[in-house]
């Protein structure tokens, strides 16, 4: 009897896996049919799944560098952050700005809302609050334009949509594969548009936008004194010469002048 059993159970679990299978390429088949019909791969993932996806990868991210904890460089962080927020639009997702320990320069969005800036990064740019701003304000921008979603939707497609539907094993998998991703740039149009959104939310937020030449200017110094070091972190952004006029154009446009930059 007990064989007998066993051989149910096991057949019972070949069908639920068959089943399993089944309700996956029913999923796929439907997702491809509806890209297909809208000839296009954006807004597969909800708000609320982006946010989910966001925060996951995040934890994960974190988990490897580290947080740090220093409650004078928390403070300035969360204090700036807290006013990008209200200047960002739209301002419906939830603004997390961290601080990881590594003394690399850079700074990471992540889908839905968790920022994080780099201990490097803040004592690159000496703790200015200004130039503080347009870095996280360039990153915010990544969220609010939904370039970070578009990306794990171009990129990883039913596979993130279908872990985060599961939400089994892939799910971890996923979240590191996120992570890689938000390291990489967005492409030109996108980087450029960060850029002058990142003055932008920094202007509306009370900080000084003409700090972005400055910060471009200091990438562009660095780039050259330690490109190694550079080379992973800005090496596929567009180039630090094209930014800075960029910006610059942008803040002659806008109209501004300020402390780091008078057009
Ligand atoms: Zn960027």
């Amino acid at each position: 009897m007990l064989p007998g059993r066993r051989e149910g159970q096991r057949e019972v679990l070949i069908v639920n896996n068959c089943r399993r299978y089944q309700r996956i390429c029913i999923l796929v088949a439907i997702l491809t049919a509806l890209t297909a019909f809208c000839g296009c791969q954006s807004r597969l993932i909800s708000r609320s799944q982006e946010i989910q996806l966001g925060q996951d990868a995040g934890d994960d991210f974190e988990h490897k560098y580290g947080r740090d904890h220093d409650p004078a460089r928390n403070a300035l962080v969360n204090s700036i952050g807290a006013n990008l927020e209200r200047a960002a639009e739209p301002p419906d997702y939830p603004y997390d700005y961290r601080i990881l320990a590594s003394n690399q320069p850079n700074a990471v969005a992540f889908p839905g809302g968790r920022i994080y800036i780099f201990r490097g990064m803040i004592k690159a740019l000496e703790d200015d609050q200004d130039k503080i701003a347009w870095v996280l304000g360039h990153e915010t921008t990544h969220v609010a334009h939904q370039h970070a979603v578009h990306r794990i939707e171009r990129q990883l497609g039913y596979e993130a949509i279908i872990a985060l539907i599961f939400k089994k094993k892939s799910a971890a998998r996923i979240a590191g594969t996120v992570g890689s991703l938000m390291l990489l740039d967005y492409g030109r149009d996108n980087e450029f548009e960060a850029d002058r959104e990142g003055m932008l939310y920094a202007h509306n937020a009370g900080y000084d936008p003409t700090a972005a030449v400055a910060v471009l200017e200091l990438f562009q110094e660095i780039q050259s004194r330690e490109p190694n070091d550079f080379e992973i972190m800005f090496a596929t952004h567009p180039g630090n010469k094209d930014r800075i006029n960029h910006a610059r154009g942008y803040l002659e446009k806008m109209g501004w002048s300020g402390a780091y930059y008078t057009p």
